[in-house]
This record gives C-alpha cells, sequence and structure tokens, in this order.
C-alpha cells in the first residue's frame, strides 16, 4: 500500500513514514497534482479534504478522507482501514522527512557528526540512504509510544 497525502496532512505523514508506510508529500502539491500523482503511481490519496476525496472517488482514484482531530484518531482510523500495526520498528521504517530506507549505521561513522552528548548516550543510529539524516530513539521516544498506545487504544 502506497500513499499520498494533502497539504494539510504534514504530520501525519511523518507518523507514517516512521511506522514503515510509503508516503508520497509536499505542501506545494495542488489539488490536480494530487489526483495525477495518485493515479499514475497508483497511490491512496489521503485528504481532509471533502470535495478533493469526492472528486478523486468520481475519477475513480483510491482515497480516504481522513476525520481524526489529533494524530492518534487519525493514526486509529489508517491502522484500522489499512490493516497495518501501530509499531515502530525501525527496520521497516522511512526517513519521516524525505520517504527515503533508513539503515542502521556503525556507530563510529558519526563521532564528528553527531552532537557529542548524544554520541556518549546512545548506541544505535539510523541513517537515511536518501536524505543521510541521522536518527536514534532520544527523549522524544517515549512522547512517540505514548501517542502510539493512545492509537492503539482508539483502533481497539
Ligand atoms: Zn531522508
Amino acid at each position: 500500500m502506497k500513499f499520498i497525502a494533502d497539504g494539510m496532512l504534514g504530520k501525519l505523514t511523518r507518523w507514517l513514514r516512521m511506522l514503515g508506510q510509503d508516503v508520497t508529500y509536499s505542501n506545494k502539491f495542488d489539488d490536480s497534482v494530487l489526483i495525477m500523482t495518485a493515479n499514475k503511481e497508483r497511490r491512496v490519496l489521503l485528504t481532509k479534504d471533502l470535495n478533493l476525496y469526492k472528486c478523486a472517488i468520481a475519477k475513480g482514484i483510491a482515497a480516504f478522507y481522513v476525520e481524526g482531530q489529533t494524530e492518534a484518531e487519525k493514526l486509529a482510523e489508517l491502522a484500522k482501514s489499512f490493516d497495518f500495526p501501530l509499531i515502530i520498528d525501525l527496520k521497516r521504517s522511512r526517513c519521516p522527512k524525505c520517504n527515503g530506507r533508513i539503515r542502521l549505521t556503525l556507530k563510529e561513522q558519526l563521532a564528528d557528526i553527531v552532537e557529542k552528548n548524544t554520541f556518549i548516550y546512545y548506541n544505535e543510529f539510523w541513517k537515511c540512504k536518501k536524505c543521510s539524516r541521522i536518527y536514534w530513539q532520544g527523549a522524544h521516544w517515549e512522547g512517540i509510544n505514548a501517542t502510539l498506545e493512545k492509537a492503539n487504544r482508539i483502533k481497539g
């Protein structure tokens, strides 16, 4: 399953990519580009715009109208409809920033790149193959898990 998200769903896009979903996103895409790309690349259009949703469906394009208010609600809706687990497995994650694949990277190679305290404190670092951004399970990780737990409860 591949997705394309409208300009209002930047935050949701980052979550979905962390969960391993392939999501195309740019806040510069207008409605016609969204529909064209969804059609060409066989992506499901995710949108918070009811008119755009109706327009896509009328054209025979797979689309999903996102109704949830919080990220947890949105994630629960999507996980239920498209049947994927709300668990982050970094081996499957995509770069939240660019949708590239991330891979475990040798810590030694990052000594000059990552901030010193981070380098000392953490052992597993992941690097995006496309944009070279570095990720680790830092202090924010608890917040990430809290949101996913909430989403799992809503999903039921
Ligand atoms: Zn990237």
